[in-house]
């Protein structure tokens, strides 16, 4: 019997967190535990050996938050390379700014036409204000119907359809409105205060936050196959919550994605970080990773996302579904999660949660306060 006062469940951000606050503020001992053979959950980042270029495994982590608390607390961790996030959508052929805002009106519109639509939308909603697709088609408005039409038809539909396998409507409408229509002028595909990335990587941020010799990682290691030989005070669990209680409820779903990466033996091969594709093609975004932390080389790497759904065993889980039916699930299992004493369920998996990663630090920072302040 392997005994450890504090035991943590996956070693992404919501896991280093925590390992980290109760070993350097409580001095007590942590096991964290992954199943994986890297440390990062799916933060996870790594130099390319051929290119020396610097590759999200898991998919783009480009970190944004307005949380000074966040902000400070991570870059005791890691310097950063500021970053401001620019995402471009390929319609009609032609590469428009996401999120779709005035500029991209006058991209995709004859003058005129753009003219009339900004005054509509001005008046009707005020300048600097985001307005989530789903809320924008209720307009009665006959033109900014037909925008809402437009923007429905050519941003959200086939890219929701590729990436969650159901329409934008079917899904709660926190998931269209992160990308909203902003009647504004900020290119940024995000603006919040802090945005950057990691200038050694995520990888080498978690490492050091997990740097202390009281914190004890085990990788290739299965909670499952080794949760009766273990004992401890607390357990801080970020694995999936219906996984913990053997899927008694049923499965929650999630979504998953079948990353390409390509080399390309050329400089630079798309015009952006990320060009999204919301028509053609059964991959959803391609994203050029050199241009995230300015890296210098002859080749560049560039990753294709396919989507699919989360088979257990055959590849990893990356998103929940939120949906009315998912959250009613979910709920059932959390009402079992809180009849246990001493066990705690954090990060994207355990909450069933579509969260940032500062929101996922945020919570383990909160979490810490709540159970050990008590
Ligand atoms: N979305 C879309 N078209 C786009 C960008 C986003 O339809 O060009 C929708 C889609 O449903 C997507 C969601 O908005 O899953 C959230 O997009 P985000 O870029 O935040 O996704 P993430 O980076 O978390 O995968």
């Amino acid at each position: 019997m392997t005994k450890c006062k504090n035991v943590i469940i996956g070693c992404g951000l919501s896991g280093a967190v925590l390992a980290e606050r109760i070993a350097t503020t409580l001095q007590e001992e942590v096991l964290v535990i992954d199943r994986r053979d890297h440390i990062g959950g799916n933060v996870f980042d790594f130099k390319d050996l051929e290119t020396n270029i610097t590759v999200h495994r898991y998919g783009p982590h480009v970190f944004h938050t307005n949380h000074k608390e966040v902000w400070d607390y991570l870059s005791r961790f890691t310097s950063w390379y500021r970053f401001m996030y620019r995402v471009k959508a390929v319609i009609d052929g032609q590469e428009v700014g996401i999120p779709f805002n005035l500029d991209s009106l006058y991209q995709v519109f004859p003058e005129k036409m753009a003219v009339c639509l900004e005054e509509k939308l001005l008046n009707r909603f005020g300048f600097n204000r985001k307005v989530p697709i789903l809320e924008l088609r209720k307009t009665q408005d006959k033109d900014l119907e037909f925008l809402a039409g437009y923007v429905y038809e050519k941003v959200f539909l086939g890219y929701t359809t590729k990436q969650w396998g159901v329409r934008p409507e079917e899904l709660e409408a926190s998931v269209s409105g992160r990308v909203p229509v902003y009647i504004g002028r900020d290119n940024r595909y995000f603006q919040d205060k802090y945005q950057a990335i990691p200038e050694q990587g995520y990888t080498e941020m978690v490492k050091r936050m997990l740097d202390n010799p009281l914190i004890e990682v085990c990788l290739n290691t299965d909670f499952k196959k080794v949760r009766d030989d273990l004992s401890y005070d607390r357990l801080f669990y970020s694995g999936a919550i219906d996984e913990y209680f053997d899927y008694e409820f049923g499965n929650l779903p999630y979504r998953s994605l079948d990353i390409v990466f390509k080399t390309y033996d050329m400089p630079f091969y798309q015009s952006g970080p990320q060009l999204n594709f919301p028509e053609n093609y059964d991959y959803t975004r391609s994203v050029e990773y050199k241009y995230y932390l300015n890296e210098k080389s002859e080749k560049t790497i560039v990753s294709y996302e396919y989507p699919c759904a989360f088979e257990p065993e055959k590849n990893e889980r990356y998103y929940p579904v939120p949906s009315e039916d998912n959250k009613a699930l979910y709920e059932k299992y959390r009402q079992k999660a809180s009849g246990l004493k001493n066990v705690y369920f954090i990060g994207r998996l355990g909450g069933y949660k579509y969260i940032n990663m500062d929101e996922a630090v945020a919570g383990a920072l909160k979490l810490f306060t709540e159970v050990f302040s008590s």
